[in-house]
């Protein structure tokens, strides 16, 4: 009988050279894999992928676990085979906040699979307790927390972070809460363009959707704070409770930046007034949270030389940025501006202490923790084992360090401003719709009469179905450039700004095309070439209008006679 060796399946457990090898070797042949399927012209890998509408339906019918195990090379060819057609992040990946994970992100990873340590409990995982004090402190000192009281830990995702903060928000306004369950007077908020995160963990939580309140935004997607006080004060009067205010620093889709300052200042009058609890305030720090590594940048002295436009906007993000120590807990996505692979989120508090709200009893635990032996057990997290995630950040901060985190981000804002000036020279047609927003992201709009109506539709001058329109052409412009999205991938979003409508029929979002400077392979040499592809596309989607424009004219008159008829 042929048996399959199943040591041969796992590393060795004496280092042996032999076994390292044969490791290697597989771990080469992917990396050769994945090369091969490289094309830095096209924003995907190579290889034929048919993703018709039956594939995922197809995929079910015929996928069956083996009898029999392949060798590794046989399987690393089928991974290989998921690849093709995948998104890279080449110069042309202007998409959303999908970043390249990095060498030492990676690295990191690798580190920690190596040992595949429990982060639950450092008696099983003892490094990545180890990584995650560490970058627990380094993180907290940059945003000005005092890391010997800070506390935190790698949770899923932004949304993870958000959620948390609810539950410790919750625990907060009455620790009894933990065993009677949720009351139905609290009331979290958060602003118009905040992540849907909140709206989630509402649900999540028992709380309900309906005790979110959407806070009006400000024309730079920030937080209208004098609409948040008075938000808070009608709740109160209801008989409601704020405990969560989530604010967002910043916003996924324009960089919108929240003042946590005005915030916590309305929260802690309106405590104050009504002798409530001050509410826990959580700044959405996801994306926009790397941009505290300019916190301690001396812009006088520029050591970095970054060009004085640059520098300017990274300055005017900073000013925002330096009150994040402000926030009783807040979030970094390392997975987004971090640079290091899915997932590798990292929540931190103010106080270690808020922890304890949401900690369980030592005798829910029977397993771990609570033992003489063992420091570290996180009771307190959702999860129960996690992966090691802490490594990988560990790995990124000590590679890049912040000055590595400083050009980097210096590259993509200089590059999105190159790209704004470049826009507004040759293509005044799309209107920049957050050009009070420096950072990474440029939304623009088109508009039927190739006019800039942005500033009419801010005032509320337009009706609903003039907006309507408007915001018809630029979903034509998204299929249009969804398309084309193979030789340049460009994000979108139909929910920028809400605005007032001339004609009282409610708030309406105005619809956007999205630039994301993501990829270390962007160039400022590039812009040319994005400007030249948007020019051509967006006369497309004019063509295809106008060309609808007629058609409905013409079916209406047709209409019109057949009624006389
Ligand atoms: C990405 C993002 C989130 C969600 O984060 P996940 O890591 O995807 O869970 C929440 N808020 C903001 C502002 C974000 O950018």
């Amino acid at each position: 009988m042929n048996q399959l060796n199943i040591r041969a399946l796992f590393p060795s457990d004496d280092g042996n050279l032999q076994q390292r090898e044969q490791f290697m070797g597989l771990v080469k042949q992917l990396m050769e894999g994945v090369d091969a399927l490289k094309d830095p012209e096209s924003v995907y890998l190579k290889g034929e992928k048919d993703r018709g509408s039956h594939f995922y339906r197809e995929l079910t019918a015929e996928s069956r676990i083996p009898v029999a195990g392949r060798p590794l090379e046989q399987v690393n060819e089928e991974l290989l085979k998921l690849l093709h057609g995948h998104p890279y992040h080449t110069k042309y990946f202007l998409t959303n906040i999908l970043p390249m994970a990095s060498t030492p992100g990676i690295l990191g990873m690798l580190a920690a699979f190596a040992v595949n340590g429990n982060n639950l409990w450092d008696v099983y995982g003892p490094a990545g307790a180890e990584a995650e004090v560490r970058v627990v402190a380094m993180m907290s000192e940059l945003v000005g927390y005092t890391p010997s009281e800070s506390g935190g830990y790698t949770t899923w995702g932004g949304q993870g972070a958000i959620f948390t903060g609810l539950r410790i928000a919750i625990n907060k306004h009455d620790p009894s809460i933990k065993k009677a369950g949720v009351p139905h007077n609290l009331y979290a908020f958060c602003s118009e363009a905040a992540h849907y995160s909140l709206f989630k963990s509402m649900e999540a939580t028992g709380l309900g959707t309906n005790n979110l309140v959407k806070v009006r935004t400000r024309e730079d997607s920030s937080m209208d704070v004098r609409d948040l006080k008075e938000k808070m004060e009608q709740v109160i009067r209801r008989g409601g409770v704020p405990i969560y205010v989530v604010a967002s620093t910043a916003t996924t889709d324009a960089m919108g930046i929240d003042n946590l300052a005005e915030i916590v200042e309305a929260s802690e009058e309106i405590a104050a007034q009504h002798s409530i609890r001050k509410p826990h305030i959580h700044a959405d720090s996801a994306l926009g949270g790397f941009f505290a590594f300019f916190n301690h940048y001396d812009f006088a002295g520029n050591p970095l030389a970054i060009g004085e436009e640059t520098l300017a906007a990274l300055a005017a993000i900073q000013e925002r940025m330096r009150h994040l120590h402000l926030a009783d807990s807040l979030c970094f996505d390392f997975q987004k501006l971090g640079q290091t692979p899915y997932s590798t989120s990292l929540f931190l508090v103010k106080r270690a202490s808020d922890l304890k709200l949401v900690d369980l009893e030592p005798d829910e635990t029977p397993y771990v923790g609570h033992r003489g032996y063992g420091d570290y057990h996180t009771s307190y997290t959702l999860e129960c084992s996690r992966m090691g995630s802490s490594i990988s950040i560990l790995s990124a901060l000590l590679a890049f360090g912040a000055e590595g985190y400083q050009r980097l981000l210096a590259q993509f804002v200089e590059i999105n401003l190159a790209f704004r000036r470049r826009l507004s020279e040759e293509l005044p047609e799309a209107v920049i719709v957050n050009p009070d927003n420096p950072g990474i992201i440029t939304l623009f709009r088109i508009y039927s009469d190739r006019k800039n109506g942005f500033a009419a539709e801010c005032r509320g001058q337009r009706t609903k179905a003039q907006i309507q329109c408007e915001n018809r052409l630029n979903d034509m412009l998204f299929e249009t450039l969804g398309r084309a999205r193979g030789e340049m991938f460009f994000g979108d979003t139909k929910k920028h700004l809400y605005v007032r409508t001339a004609d009282g029929a409610g708030d309406i979002a105005l619809y956007a095309a999205k630039l994301f400077v993501i990829s270390p392979y962007t160039q400022l040499s590039d812009v040319q070439a994005i400007v030249g592809f948007l020019k051509q596309k967006i006369e497309e989607t004019y063509a295809a209008y106008e060309a609808l424009a007629k058609k409905e004219k013409e079916d209406e008159k047709a209409f019109v006679e057949m009624e006389l008829v």
